[in-house]
């Protein structure tokens, strides 16, 4: 007999988004198998999210699209000659993932340990931090195509990851979602302590005492969700010309800079926030992290809209400085599903403050 799929109407999401933004749905859907999978409505009529842990994701609204939170869990290890084979259902939490593979002497993702949010949504945005990025370390992504309902096994390669970006936010963007994702961890490993911060450790360190490390130095400067709502880094690290970059840093000698493969040139969003001045700058209910600029935080609002509002005061202010655009990293889902930050309205007194 076809189990039914569990489902929930009249969903309240306050509680499943990190900024803790006070938003509901009409339907939420928990796919955990293939046949429920193929049980989902025809996402071609409505509006709809795929939401993980809701870490990378503003609502700006108080109604939400349908939701689709899968529920595939599960962790199982396959021990070759020279390295791991790890495969995870997406709806397994990233950091207890990471200290899963420690405990079992499996290394490698030490630097990204207490990264928020679901295994399912590492690939989307290729997540990275302290010089490590998911994609090193993907051997195979499975995905459920919503029009064929059928899986697909996509190889690292396939999923054309960059930084904080991959085909899941490209052509496959809303075709279908993630369920499962395979590890490939050698052996032969060392700690990768390239990053600011790790350079103090020995080279002989373990997998552990790094992940301490990274687990000491994210606690000193990010703030816990749980305690200032928040979705971490709020904008990517912008990237521009090399022309570009020579009028700026004629105005601003010190601008910390680290030239792509590409031959472009990554500035640093956080610096550029500090240096315009708002760093810790709040208003009201909503404003941006005193120890880490690029976090923008909620001391209490309910509403989206009140964030919307702060990051485009933040985007106006950092354009007239460095004539430098921040694009948003995290996702803003309205009723009618994921929105353009550009498209999004300005309503909230910041947007009318002026800056001096
Ligand atoms: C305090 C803090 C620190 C952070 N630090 C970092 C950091 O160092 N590096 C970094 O890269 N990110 C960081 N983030 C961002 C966040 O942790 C990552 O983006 C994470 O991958 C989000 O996971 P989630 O499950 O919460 O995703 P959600 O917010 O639920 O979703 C994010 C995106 O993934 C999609 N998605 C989710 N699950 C699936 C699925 N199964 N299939 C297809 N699409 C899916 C969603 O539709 C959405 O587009 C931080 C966030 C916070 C709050």
């Amino acid at each position: 007999m076809l189990m039914a799929m569990q489902s929930i109407q009249n969903y309240a999401l306050q509680s499943n988004n990190s900024f803790n933004i006070k938003t509901s749905c009409s339907h939420i859907y928990f796919p955990s198998n293939l046949a429920e999978l193929q049980q989902l409505p025809d996402l071609t009529v409505e509006p709809f999210y795929i939401l993980g842990e809701g870490s990378n994701t503003l609502f700006v609204e108080e109604s939400a699209p349908i939701i689709i939170q899968p529920k595939f869990h599960g962790i199982t290890v396959e021990e070759q000659a020279e390295y791991y084979l790890v495969t995870v259902g997406a709806a397994e939490n990233w950091h207890e993932l990471v200290c899963f593979c420690l405990t079992k002497g499996i290394n490698g993702l030490e630097n990204l340990a207490l990264i928020p949010g679901s295994v399912g949504a590492a690939p989307v945005q290729n997540i990275g931090a302290y010089g490590v990025e998911f994609a090193d370390f993907c051997e195979e992504v499975q995905w459920f195509e919503f029009a064929s309902k059928t899986l697909h096994a996509l190889t690292k390669k396939d999923c054309d990851f960059a930084y904080r970006d991959s085909i899941f936010k490209q052509s496959h963007y809303n075709k279908g979602l993630i369920t499962q994702v395979t590890f490939k961890f050698p052996k032969a490993w060392q700690p990768n302590l390239s990053y600011a911060g790790l350079d103090t450790l020995s080279v002989a360190s373990t997998a552990t005492e790094v992940m301490n490390q990274v687990i000491a130095l994210r606690s000193s400067k990010l703030p816990d969700p749980k305690v200032l709502a928040n979705a971490g880094s709020f904008f990517k690290n912008p990237v521009v010309s090399v022309e570009e970059f020579i009028t700026i840093q004629a105005k601003f000698e010190n601008i910390p800079h680290y030239p792509q493969a590409n031959g472009e040139i990554k500035l640093a969003a956080g610096w550029l926030i500090d240096q315009a001045g708002l760093k810790g700058f709040r208003h009201d209910n909503v404003g941006v992290h005193q120890q880490q600029a690029l976090v923008l935080v909620n001391y209490g609002s309910d509403f989206g809209a009140d964030i919307i509002s702060l990051a485009k005061y933040v985007q106006r202010v950092v354009v007239e400085k460095f004539s430098v655009t921040l694009i948003p990293e995290v996702r803003m889902i309205s009723h009618l599903g994921e929105q353009a930050f550009t498209a999004l309205n300005d309503t909230h007194p910041i947007g009318k403050l002026s800056h001096d």
